[in-house]
């Protein structure tokens, strides 16, 4: 979609995504697997895998084979890892577009040996109950491994923002995993983000970051912090005089005290601006903090202005920097009581994307 900067958009620093990204190599100091998944967490994983090639990763990180056929599609040639389970029709897509696949239940293992074989990697499920082999039922692919062995093993931390020792459970468990394998696969990985905070420098062969290069960070003990890198923006439409007494949008759940000069603001939860910030939501207008008034409606979205200078053709930031203010992602999404991963994710939604800074 080319960048529409008439009515709602999102203002994307590639530049801060490549800082973040150079923050998580030098803790970790062992090559990135950038994960792109879900159109890079709705920021465009075409742009984002391009710009952060100026950073030689080893590969990325996708959940569907759609997802590495775009970024195949694009022109990217490292290795591109599945990371959800594969149905054994997949197969042939994902030979022909070159993508691993992330095997753990014996019976795909073996299909995909049996379908001609090629590049995996061994799923070993410590904890998290979602995909791969159990570490305690490693033994039940030990032999396949021997026969096709992977050419990496890794596993996924259920909470590595938390200081509650589980991280280390985990890892005690993928350890012991790998070890009754009777070969090591030469690659192994383990570490998200917040793990990727905690530990320095890694103890495994890649690490895996997805939101902390969108600008999302601060787990228990974390030491580095990202840079913001997704601003959601939208024009003012209108600005209007509302009376003592009258009521702002939908459900008439906000009533001016006092003459109120309301703004309205081209951008609604159709754009990734959640409706859980009715009443409670921050904008930010020419560097100033100002409320959000009423429900937030799918396209439009008020604001209460009566304190700072607004006319029509403004640019509203409800997400992001502007001038010294930052409404930081992990704030708004708290406000919002979503996760910070799901608010980045609806940013696809209808605002249209303009990039700016990196190599690129
Ligand atoms: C999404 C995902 C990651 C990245 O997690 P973040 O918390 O965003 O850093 C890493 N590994 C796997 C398997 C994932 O699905």
């Amino acid at each position: 979609m080319d960048a529409d900067t008439r009515r709602a958009w999102v203002d994307i620093d590639l530049g801060a995504l490549l800082r973040n990204a150079r923050t998580l190599a030098s803790r970790a100091g062992k090559p990135l697997l950038p994960m792109v998944k879900a159109d890079a967490y709705g920021l465009g994983a075409v742009k984002v895998a391009r710009a952060l090639e100026a950073l030689r990763p080893w590969g990325f990180g996708v959940a569907t084979v759609r997802e590495g056929e775009e970024l195949r599609a694009a022109g990217i040639r490292r290795p591109i890892l599945v990371f959800t389970p594969l149905f054994f029709t997949e197969f042939a897509d994902v030979r022909r577009l070159g993508l691993t696949p992330t095997l753990g239940a014996p019976a795909a293992i073996q299909a995909w040996a049996e379908s001609g074989g090629g590049d995996w990697h061994l799923a070993v499920d410590t904890g998290m109950s979602r995909a791969g082999i159990p570490w305690f039922a490693i033994g039940q692919v030990t032999e396949l491994v021997q026969r096709t062995p992977p050419s990496g093993a890794f596993t996924h931390f259920h909470s590595s923002e938390r200081n509650d020792g589980s991280l280390e459970v985990q890892q005690g468990r993928f350890r012991e995993a790998i070890g009754a394998l009777g070969t090591v696969p030469p690659l192994l990985h383990a570490e998200n983000s917040p793990a990727i905070e905690r530990q320095s420098p890694s103890p495994w062969s890649l690490v895996r970051p997805g939101v902390f290069l969108y600008g999302v960070g601060g787990g228990d003990g974390s030491v580095a912090s990202p840079e913001n890198v997704a601003n959601l923006r939208a024009r003012v439409v209108e600005v209007r005089r509302v009376r003592d007494g009258e009521t702002v949008s939908y459900s008439a759940t906000y009533r001016a005290v006092g003459e109120r000069r309301i703004a309205t603001v081209a951008a609604g939860y159709a754009d990734g601006y959640r409706r859980s910030l009715s009443n409670c939501g921050t904008a930010l207008v020419r560097g100033h903090r100002v409320p959000v008034a009423g429900l937030v409606t799918m396209d439009m979205t008020m604001i209460d202005v009566t304190d700072a200078a607004c006319d029509v053709g403004d640019v509203a930031t409800l997400m992001g920097r502007d001038g010294d203010e930052v409404l930081d992602v992990i704030d708004v999404a708290r406000t919002a009581d979503v996760s910070p991963y799901e608010l980045l994710v609806g940013l696809k939604l209808r605002a249209s994307r303009r990039y700016f800074g990196g190599e690129e």
